[in-house]
């Protein structure tokens, strides 16, 4: 038989967050972010989840021609640019957008021969210290750019390094209005915590990514409480029980030790399939709908958890790791990470099912 873990995907729950985008900021154009692999959900869920968003915005190349192939012919942007000279070619072949952070781009799209302009987004460094020009240097950029046919449209963008957390934006804001041109310019500036908490940055496009997915951008503001609906859920069965004595241990180490007799079921899913092995025992999880904790150190295949807040339930019953009754933040939380990561990190060995 296959082994029951898998995850199911709601194409209605992208839908209904996107349409939080849309409402949160109205007057904006919105790129659907879709990096690594749309956050693990998969390009073909994602296409038909945002067929209402303006452009899907990723930093692979493979999977923005997979975007093509799937169908998507609104605009593309390459979040990240070109990483070699032939990527600008290949960009104007399939009307990709490309951001522009650092100035060997310019000397790529300078050596292009002549053929339709690409539209480029020019990336200023506003504190956030990875990509983009210094503040200082941007107008001598956009000055290059302006002056090269093979460059379109050209957008000022920016992405914030505090959006989700004290200090928030003001600084970063200020930098990027210091040295914006006169005269209308298109610009790009909000992730997700920056569309929720700051409307002074809804301008003309914005760039919503984990929100779309029904998670948290904010360490202390759950999902729910921003309306947004978990759109994967990592689900498996138990496939063994284990009645233990007080004092037995379960799993690698030792690491829970029962203090009376109790029910163990044992979940087929394990950090193989991308369960984090630092969630610890007390991790929340689902059995037959009923919350309960996992217990012990999670192994490759398999991890552990508590029934006896479940007394009905046995082998063969659905256990839901993270999805709409257990949030992926929360899970999250338990292991010290983000659900950004958990949901990137579902391995390919993982069934999936897109639901609508
Ligand atoms: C990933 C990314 C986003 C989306 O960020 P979220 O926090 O997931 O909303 C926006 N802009 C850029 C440049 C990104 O790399």
């Amino acid at each position: 038989m296959t082994r029951p873990t898998r995850i199911r995907l709601s194409i209605a729950a992208l839908r209904h967050n996107l349409s939080r985008v849309r409402a949160l900021a109205p007057r904006s154009r919105i790129w659907a972010v879709v990096k690594a692999d749309a956050y693990g959900h998969g390009l073909a869920a994602a296409v038909r989840g945002f067929v209402e968003a303006d452009g899907l915005a990723l930093v692979e190349f493979d999977f923005a021609l997979r975007l093509r192939e799937l169908g998507w012919r609104k605009p593309v942007l390459l979040l990240e640019g070109a990483f070699e000279a032939a990527d600008v070619g290949l960009a104007r072949t399939h009307g990709f957008a490309l951001t522009v952070h650092e100035a060997r781009q310019i000397d790529w799209l300078a050596a292009l021969p002549p053929g339709p302009p690409i539209e480029v987004h020019l990336k200023m460094n506003t504190g956030m210290n990875r990509l983009g020009f210094p503040p200082d240097c941007c107008i001598a950029a956009a000055a290059r750019l302006a002056g090269l046919p093979a460059v379109g449209s050209v957008t000022w963008m920016t992405h914030f390094a505090q959006a989700d957390a004290a200090p928030g934006v003001a600084d970063a804001l200020d930098r990027f209005q210091a040295v914006l041109p006169p005269g209308p310019v298109a610009c790009s500036l909000a992730n997700s915590a920056a569309i929720v908490d700051y409307p002074q940055t809804h301008v003309d496009w914005v760039r919503p990514g984990i929100m779309l997915y029904g998670a948290t951008p904010f360490a202390d503001r759950p999902a729910a409480s921003l309306a947004l609906r978990p759109a994967m859920a990592l689900e498996s069965r138990l496939i063994a029980e284990q009645r233990l004595a007080a004092g037995d241990t379960v799993g690698y180490g030792g690491a829970f030790v029962a203090k009376a007799p109790m029910r163990v079921g044992v979940v087929a899913c394990g950090y193989a399939d991308g369960y984090p092995r630092h969630a610890p025992t007390g991790t929340p999880v689902a059995v037959a709908g009923v919350r309960t904790r996992t217990l012990g150190r999670v192994s490759m295949d398999m991890l552990c958890v508590d029934l006896e807040p479940v007394p009905q339930a046995g082998v063969g019953d659905c256990v839901q790791l993270w999805g709409d009754q257990i949030p992926i933040d929360e899970v999250a939380a338990h292991a010290g990470t983000i659900g950004y990561e958990l949901m990137c990190a579902v391995a390919p060995r993982v069934a999936r099912f897109i639901e609508d």
